[in-house]
């Protein structure tokens, strides 16, 4: 199976992704980095380029947002997980990201897969909307076939008859996509719960059901993010989370890695 980033995720290591859904200013993205560095996760999280369902939604900072997640990189020393939305954005996003996201609106965007996949940086694949398992391994052999083998695969809720919350998380996902390939498979509660009070228990399944790592928004002041703020976890309460998380993955025969 693949590792990513010495151990930081996959290959028998459980790693957390944290941070806040977008980059909203330098303070609060140095102050989210140093809290999740202390609390335990291996990378830090934080979109400069955000796919927002109104065109009127705040954006993201763009390539002043890649400049802080820089910043808070070479402060902590956490590898930067962050969004490409659009291929013309890859040579700046390139420049900082140590893997890059591709969201689940574009799991199917295969010029942004194959460009993903020419940087040769690690590539995490979220699972679209209304996508089979099948369509998202095949979107994962775009980026493998470019001749780069590190991709991670996310389950982060796929869309239901229900509206209980916001997507409906599919865990039966993680063992049925490790039957169908060797890549790290990951799951995003936080996007399904919708509901930072739901985060916590679906993380602990993930964890149980054999998730290679979990990447989830953490927020200093969830009440006031400017992009889903109701299911950030705050981050006062991250270390506490992720040790509870780390003892299931434990449990579930994973070896725990935390940021060096
Ligand atoms: C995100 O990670 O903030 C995000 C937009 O996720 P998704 O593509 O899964 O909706
Ligand atoms: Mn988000």
């Amino acid at each position: 199976m693949t590792n990513v980033l010495n151990n930081r995720l996959g290959g028998g290591h459980f790693g957390i992704i944290a941070g806040p859904c977008t980059v909203e200013g330098r303070d609060m993205i140095l102050e989210t980095a140093r809290g999740v560095a202390r609390g335990g996760a291996t990378m830090l999280r934080g979109g400069a380029y955000k796919p927002r369902t109104s065109p009127y939604s705040f954006q993201g900072l763009g390539v002043e947002g890649l400049r802080l997640l820089q910043e808070a990189k070479d402060e902590t020393g956490l590898p930067i997980v962050t969004e490409l939305l659009d291929v013309r954005d890859s040579e700046h996003v390139a420049e900082v990201a140590d893997v890059i996201q591709i969201g689940a609106r574009n799991m199917q965007n295969y010029a942004l897969l194959t460009e993903a996949g020419r940087t040769g940086i690690p590539v995490l694949i979220k699972r679209g909307l209304s996508a089979t398992l099948s369509e998202l391994v095949m979107a994962s052999e775009y980026v493998l076939k470019e001749g780069n083998p590190n991709v991670i695969l996310c389950e982060r809720g796929i869309r239901t008859f229900e509206t209980a919350y916001r997507f409906t998380l599919d865990l039966l996902a993680v063992p049925a996509l490790k039957a169908l390939t060797d890549l790290p498979v990951i799951v995003d509660p936080s996007h399904a719960a919708g509901r930072s009070e739901w985060v916590g228990p679906m993380s602990l399944a993930a964890a149980a059901a054999g998730a290679d790592g979990i990447i989830v928004e953490v927020h200093p002041e969830p009440e006031a993010a400017l992009c889903d703020g109701p299911q950030a976890l705050a981050l006062d309460g991250f270390a506490e989370y992720a040790a509870k998380v780390h003892q299931v993955a434990e449990i579930a025969g994973q070896e725990v890695s935390v940021a060096v």
